[in-house]
């Protein structure tokens, strides 16, 4: 089984934010940028699902300008097979990028999507129940604990919410958004940053937002 995991550009969590002068937004320009830590969460939970043998592959996606290509790096040398890269200039909303990864996810045909809860940046938590909805396929959200039971193609899927935890049984392919408690993201090390350099960056192109 395939895994793809949509990871996010944001001013890094560690930056002070500041409004532009004329308070079109907030000031990007040579701010520290990473990978939204929440997608960090997703693609650990990936590689870790790969390295307990019930996943073949996983491929990390972005989409956004070409410094995504940086992101998208770190995420290979996290450990990701692959990835691919739509670009666009500009920003998006969440239905667009939803958009987009539905034309991804059918040209991919991943058994499982994964993304972070919410990108840290305009705090949206919207991009994984939009896919899901448009896709048609089951959604966990706020996940603290996933297990794959590859034989009966489902995906059992503990939730935080309000109450406290809601476990539910999801038939696969699914879409499953990540919380902070369900891993702890590795660091990249030297060798793994030296190999991600060889592994493929494929471009995308942002079809299918427009409908
Ligand atoms: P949001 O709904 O904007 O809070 O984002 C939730 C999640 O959707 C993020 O953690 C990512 O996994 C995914 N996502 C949002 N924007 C993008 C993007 N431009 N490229 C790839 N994934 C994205």
């Amino acid at each position: 089984m395939k895994i793809m995991v949509a990871i996010k550009r944001v001013i890094d969590y560690a930056v002070k934010i500041r409004v532009k002068p004329d308070k079109s937004g907030v000031e990007t320009s040579n701010v520290k940028m990473s990978m939204n830590p929440f997608c960090e969460i997703a693609l650990e939970e990936a590689l870790r699902i790969k390295e307990s043998g019930r996943a073949s592959e996983v491929v990390a996606v972005s989409v956004g300008p070409a410094q995504c290509v940086d992101t998208l790096r770190t995420g290979l040398a996290m450990g990701a097979d692959r990835a691919i890269h739509v670009d666009y200039p500009g920003s998006l909303y969440p239905l667009s990028i939803a958009k987009i990864l539905k034309a991804l996810v059918e040209a991919e045909k991943p058994g499982l999507l994964l993304l972070g809860k919410q990108a840290i940046d305009d705090d949206c938590n919207q991009t994984g129940q939009m896919v899901a909805g448009l896709l048609k396929w089951p959604q966990g959200t706020f996940a603290s604990k996933v297990v794959l039971d590859e034989e009966k193609q489902v995906a059992t899927v503990d939730r935080e919410v309000d109450g406290g935890l809601e476990t539910l049984c999801l038939d696969l392919p699914a879409v499953i958004t990540t919380d902070l408690r369900l891993n702890q993201p590795r660091y990249a090390t030297l060798p793994n940053i030296m190999k991600a350099k060889s592994k493929v960056i494929k471009k995308g192109h942002p079809t299918g937002f427009e409908r």
